[in-house]
């Protein structure tokens, strides 16, 4: 966050207007434009999007809906909201994304939906996911919390891949607004419910009341949430927008740089992007294989010990409580290795040559001790 963030809040502040307003409706335009989709819905995090994704696909009571436990917990939470079940697919191992060749044998008679989820800003396989969905005559979403910028197949994610896509702009994303959704569709009608849902259904918006010459007055036809972004949020949002570019060129060039480094060693795994595909690095995730000379957790602590802050890779939704069921372990194998044996490293936007050497060369150091 810098200057022209501190401005563009101040001046929605001195606006008169801070709830969702103007700049909410020129944050949908601009973002729409980037991702290259007519309809761009602005909410307050990308969990009430999912949720509301999950009503504009008429997802309820008693369906499964297919999606991967190796995301935040976030993804499956949306589909129990609705009081449908998550099914999870096992991933696959190259992208840590749903693996369409896992995605029939799970299909039952219950079976709505399949929510993709592109993890870490890496693409899921839409296409092979999409024909999938087309024979089998199911809906297909995306989870795109993480993936502000991605490409997949020369398209921006979020451009229409599948019914539509959520996003986050919570502040461990790329674009940031403290807290924030977006949902993009090319459905004019899903977009036009997904704008009165928002807002408890109401007929008119306050924003149009307000604005008009005419007494105006409000229905609600059915039952809505407020799931509204605030002006000021949207004001952050557009400047992120700018600059979004050069956050992607920097963290681009960051991967690169530990890829080169990493894959020279015979025991981690750089993330490998697909042809087509391209990831904004959210984050960086890396694989350590067996013969690795030191633990992932010992890796994990021995970097903490110089200073430097790691995480443990994306933690599988069915090992938490509420998703907890035998069932799973046997079904998941792939799942569950990635999340035995990878590792998140320091990857931000202000990262200067120095820090990522002095990671790297603390990495490098404890694994030839
Ligand atoms: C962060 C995240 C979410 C939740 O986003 P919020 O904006 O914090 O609600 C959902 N799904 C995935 C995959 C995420 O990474």
């Amino acid at each position: 966050m810098g200057v022209e963030e501190e401005a563009a809040v101040l001046s929605v502040l001195r606006s008169g207007w801070i709830s969702q307003g103007p700049k909410v409706a020129e944050f949908e335009r601009q973002f729409a434009a980037y991702v290259g989709t007519p309809h761009a819905i602005a909410l307050s995090s990308c969990t009430t999007a999912l949720h509301l994704a999950m009503l504009l696909a008429g997802i309820k009571e008693g369906d499964e809906v297919l999606c991967p436990s190796l995301s935040f917990i976030a993804t499956a939470n949306a589909i129990r909201y609705v009081g449908a079940a998550p099914v999870f697919v096992d991933i696959d191992p190259g992208t840590y994304n749903i693996d369409p060749n896992r995605v029939e044998e799970a299909i039952t008679p219950r079976t709505r939906a399949i929510l993709a989820v592109h993890q870490v800003g890496m693409p899921a396989a839409m296409n092979e996911l999409g024909e999938i969905a087309d024979r089998r005559g199911l809906v297909l979403m995306e989870d795109a919390a993480c993936a502000s910028g991605s490409k997949y197949m020369a398209e921006r994610v979020g451009h229409p891949h599948s019914l539509l896509a959520c996003f986050s702009f919570h502040p461990r994303k790329v674009l940031v607004t403290g807290e924030g959704g977006m949902i993009t569709t090319a459905d004019e009608q899903i977009a036009a419910r997904a704008k009165r849902l928002r807002q408890h259904a109401m007929s008119v918006s306050d924003l149009a009341r307000h604005s008009s010459s005419k007494i105006v007055s409000e229905s609600y036809d059915e039952v809505g949430f407020n799931f509204r972004m605030t002006d000021m949020q949207a004001a952050l949002g557009l400047v992120q927008l700018q600059r979004l570019p050069g956050f992607l060129e920097r963290r681009r060039a960051r991967a690169a740089k530990y890829t080169a480094a990493l894959g020279q060693l015979p025991f981690f795994v750089p993330p490998g992007e697909p042809e087509g595909c391209v990831s904004n690095f959210q984050s960086y995730m890396v694989r350590m294989l067996e013969n690795a000379p030191i633990t992932r957790d010992d890796l994990m602590q021995a970097l903490l010990d110089r200073g430097i802050s790691t995480r443990r890779g994306v933690m599988p939704i069915h090992r938490e409580r509420p998703y907890a069921d035998p069932c799973w372990d046997a079904r998941l194998p792939e799942t569950n290795r990635a999340a035995d044996r990878t590792i998140i490293l320091p990857l931000f936007d202000q990262m200067t040559d120095e820090d990522q050497d002095y990671v790297l060369d603390a990495i490098l150091g404890v694994c030839r001790r």
